[in-house]
Order: C-alpha cells, then structure tokens, then sequence
C-alpha cells in the first residue's frame, strides 16, 4: 500500500465526442483509486471533439488538478492519441484505455499487481465482446491473420487496454511512425509481457467512432507495419504458376508421343493451343516471381522507412553509461 501512494499511475485516454462518458469514467477511476489508495493523474487527449467533451474535461480539472488535457488541433485519429498521452505521461506506469468504459477501471489493480511482480506490459485480453456480431467477428478474423503473418507473436484478442511501466513507455516515445499500430508497438519493444482476461463491457454511452472504414484502416496499418508478407506474396503465387505451366507442357508431350504411338487419337487437340497456353502461363509466373522479389526490396524500404531503432537494450554493464 505504502508504495502505491509514493508511486504515480499515469492513466491515459484517447476521447473523441465522448461527453457522455469522460465524467463517468473519471468518478470510476477516482472510486478505484481510493479503494487501494492510489496516486494517478488522467490524462485526457481530446482528439479534436466536436460536441462538449473538452468543456467538461476543462471543468474536472478546475475541480481537480490530477485530470491533465492534451487537446489536438483537428482529428488526428485514436492511435495518434494514445501516442501523445504516451509522450506526456509522467507515471511510474501508464495505464492506456478507452473513454466509453468498455474496458473497465476496476481491473487497474490486478494489472498493478502484475506490475509489481516485474511485468513490463499487462495487457488485456478480450475474453468475451458484448455488441455488434460483424465487428466481433472483423476483430476475430483479423486478430488471427495478423498473428499468422507477421514475424512478431502479436498477442489474440489484445487492444490497447493495457499497464506499461516506465521503460516500455520511453521505448513508446522513440518510435515516431506515422500511423503508428499501439498495440503492435508495444509488442515489438518487448521486456516482460503477460496478457490477462476481462469481459469487454459494452460502450457506456453515445455511439463508436470507428465505423467498418476506419477499422479496415486501422487493421491494414496493423498489417503493413507488422508484416511484409502481402508485398512477397507475389513470388509464391509466381512459383505456383510456373510450376502449373510446366505440368501443363509435361502433360501436352506425353499426349504428343501417345499420338504418335497411337494410342490416343488426335481428334480433340486444337494446332497451337499447349504451346500459347505454356509461354502464357510460363510468362506470368515468372512477371509475378520477379514482381515478389521487387516486393522484398520495397519491403526493405519500407521498413527502414519508419525508422525504428534496430533494437532495445534491457541491460548494460561495463559500460561508461551505465
Ligand atoms: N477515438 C479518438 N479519435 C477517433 C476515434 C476514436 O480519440 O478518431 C477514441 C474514442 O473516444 C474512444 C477510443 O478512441 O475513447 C476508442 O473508440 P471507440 O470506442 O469509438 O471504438 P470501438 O471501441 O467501438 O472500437
Ligand atoms: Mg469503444
């Protein structure tokens, strides 16, 4: 208890048009802040809202000097906020989540628990998912194909709720991509990781910002910043072509010599016909080959693109700046 008083949690959250919730979440907060007697500050990044939110925002922090805006100049997107909160957070850890309640404040002491022990990140892992069917199964199918594609173990069923100590948090403020993927960030910065299982409840109030556009959006970044696969596949939709074309050609000789053995007759067979569908298909193959092999390289461009440092180090010895 005593260093949960001395230790500051810095929580940060992302709104946009959410005058509906920003007050009920700052009261749930508050409630489980003094049930274990916590030391935290809110910090709201008002994503250019158009309705009251950052009105009321402006008032929680006359009442209280713990709530903290960081209020953008037009709508840069909810992956874009969470980065800013991340860049001014001052916390011991920082605690990322939604402003609609879905993901519910109470299990902040548990993932403070977890931290404790010496996990870097806790995440949490979306055990059930209350509303609409589509984007359930949206999130499902892309949770598996991104984990399947890209060389990171991206964590199933894992959003941005999430606890993030100190140094996951300053590797967070490095990384200055232009459409950055949190929750795949946070994966590739690595130290300790452990996901834990809530109920996603469902939006406290008004509507979802993301429609089925955004969320593609959101779900193709995911994918082309994890993952170059689409770029190489080219080559191996190449290879399956070509080899088909060479069966294709094996399959018209063995024909040609069984007709003149007579064996078969000669009736069906069009002059010139195995010959163009060959080179054809041959052609193909080989534009599709060489086109994944382009890919690897834009691929290479692409990654040293973002400019993410090569690696992290956890621990130095040895050295002058220990
Ligand atoms: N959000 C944001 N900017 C946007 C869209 C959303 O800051 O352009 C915030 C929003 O206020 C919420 C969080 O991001 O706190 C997640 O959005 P939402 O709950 O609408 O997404 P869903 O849970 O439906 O996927
Ligand atoms: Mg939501």
């Amino acid at each position: 208890m005593d260093d949960q008083q001395k230790q500051l949690i810095s929580f940060v959250v992302p709104v946009f048009n959410e005058e509906e919730c920003v007050e009920k979440l700052y009261s749930r907060i508050c409630e489980t802040a003094e049930s274990i007697g916590m030391k935290f500050e809110l910090i709201y990044v008002d994503d250019h809202s158009i309705d009251s939110t950052l009105r009321i925002i402006r008032g929680l922090r006359e009442r209280d000097s713990r709530v903290k805006i960081i209020s953008f100049s037009r709508n840069f997107g909810h992956q874009v906020a969470v980065m800013a909160g991340l860049h001014h957070a001052s916390g011991d850890c920082v605690i990322t989540m939604d402003a609609d309640l879905q993901d519910p404040p109470e299990i902040v002491p548990q993932m403070l628990e977890i931290w404790k022990q010496g996990f870097d990140v806790v995440y949490g892992i979306r055990r059930t998912r209350k509303g609409n069917w589509l984007k359930k199964t949206c999130y499902k199918i892309f949770y598996r194909v991104i984990h399947k594609i890209s060389p990171l173990d991206l964590p199933l069923d894992a959003g941005d709720f999430c606890l993030m100590s100190r140094r996951i948090v300053l590797e967070m403020q490095k990384l200055n991509e232009e459409r950055p993927f949190v929750r795949g960030l946070r994966t590739w910065v690595g130290f300790k990781q452990i996901g834990i299982d809530y109920d996603r409840q469902l939006r406290e109030a008004g509507k979802s910002k993301y429609n089925i556009v955004k969320l593609s959006q959101l779900a193709i970044d995911g994918i082309l910043s994890f993952s170059s696969l689409p770029l190489e596949a080219a080559t191996f939709i190449g290879v399956i072509i070509s080899c088909a074309s060479i069966l294709y050609a094996l399959y018209t000789g063995i024909t040609r010599i069984l007709i003149q053995f007579d064996i078969i007759s000669a009736d069906h067979l069009i002059p010139g016909w195995a010959t163009l569908v060959c080179s054809i298909m041959l052609l193909m193959g080989l534009q599709f080959i060489f086109l994944g092999i382009l890919g690897k390289y834009v691929g290479r461009i692409f990654t040293q693109g973002k400019r993410r440092p090569l690696y992290i180090v956890q621990e130095k010895q040895g050295f002058e700046d220990d």
